[in-house]
């Protein structure tokens, strides 16, 4: 199987509902070979609560270090190996806290997100994100996204690029290559420049199927990965991004046959901040 880096546990995620051990279970029942955490730090944006998506890095880092476990320690011994990572979430006024975040050595990984834009959250019906068409909503995060990676070079795994596609009011919302060529050209250059691995989210995939996508079609755009292949791209990831059980039924199997379909051989992980593959 792979190891699978983005996963939210409770209390450091807010929306999390499972905690370290059940993601590990889970996990292993699932057949993977290592699970890491990612937990969301969104500074600048708040719950309907008024909570800010930040927690103590420190509490955090002492919380959790001493559990991680490299695949190598892991297959000694038959467990799973485990990584602490951390899912940045970018606003452009906060890069400078964010690049200090970035400082801390015992991470594993930064994943970099984006969960809004200009000020408006796709996710979040109340900011209104989705204010033109789907192609320039689409447009508008892809910018971003470049925008944002390129100030933040040092990443190691770039989060649901298609993000948009999930919370899009049309129902067919699925982002399509040949709709963005040019940026998704430059996204990829980009991430292959810099070493950042392209994640594949199967809470896109569960996302686009309840908006009836079916067969092949649930799975991101085959010419978006063929293209990531042909530019040299080798560093790319499938993650659940599970937040509670109801998302460990995540379709990981299927993406993993899907990615090996489009011509992937390799799968990403990263210990120690240095980005490691293995044969899929
Ligand atoms: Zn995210
Ligand atoms: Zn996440």
């Amino acid at each position: 199987m792979f190891i699978d880096s983005h996963n939210h546990i409770t209390p450091w995620s807010r929306d999390a509902l499972q905690s370290r051990e059940e993601l590990v279970t889970s996990a292993k029942n699932n057949g993977l070979w290592g699970v890491g955490i990612s937990d969301h730090y969104d500074i600048g944006s708040y719950t309907p609560d008024g909570l800010e998506w930040v927690f103590d890095i420190r509490d955090y880092l002492q919380s959790f270090v001493p559990y991680k476990k490299t695949l190598s320690e892991a297959r000694k011994s038959d467990e799973l190996s485990f990584a602490v990572g951390i899912e940045l979430g970018y606003l452009p006024e906060y890069e400078d806290r964010l690049k200090a975040i970035m400082e801390e050595k015992d991470f594993d990984y930064f994943i970099f997100s984006l969960h809004c834009i200009d000020g408006a959250c796709p996710g979040d019906a109340g900011h209104n994100f989705y204010t033109g068409s789907l192609q320039e909503d689409h447009e508008r995060a892809l910018e971003a996204s470049i925008k944002g990676l390129t100030q933040f070079p040092d990443v190691h795994i770039f989060a649901h690029f298609d993000y948009t596609s999930r919370y899009a009011p049309e129902r067919k919302s699925k982002m399509l290559y040949k709709d963005f060529p040019d940026h998704f050209d430059r996204l990829f250059s980009l991430l292959i420049e810099e070493g950042i691995a392209l994640e594949i989210n199967t809470g896109t995939i569960d996302y686009l199927r309840r908006r009836g996508y079916e067969g092949l079609a649930v799975f991101p755009d085959e010419e978006i990965i063929k293209r990531f292949l042909d530019l040299g791209g080798e560093l790319l990831t499938i993650s659940s991004d599970t937040h509670g059980p109801i998302h460990h039924q995540r379709p990981i199997r299927e993406t993993l046959e899907f990615l090996r379909y489009c011509g992937v051989k390799r799968l990403a992980y990263f210990e120690n901040q240095k980005a490691y593959t293995h044969p899929i």
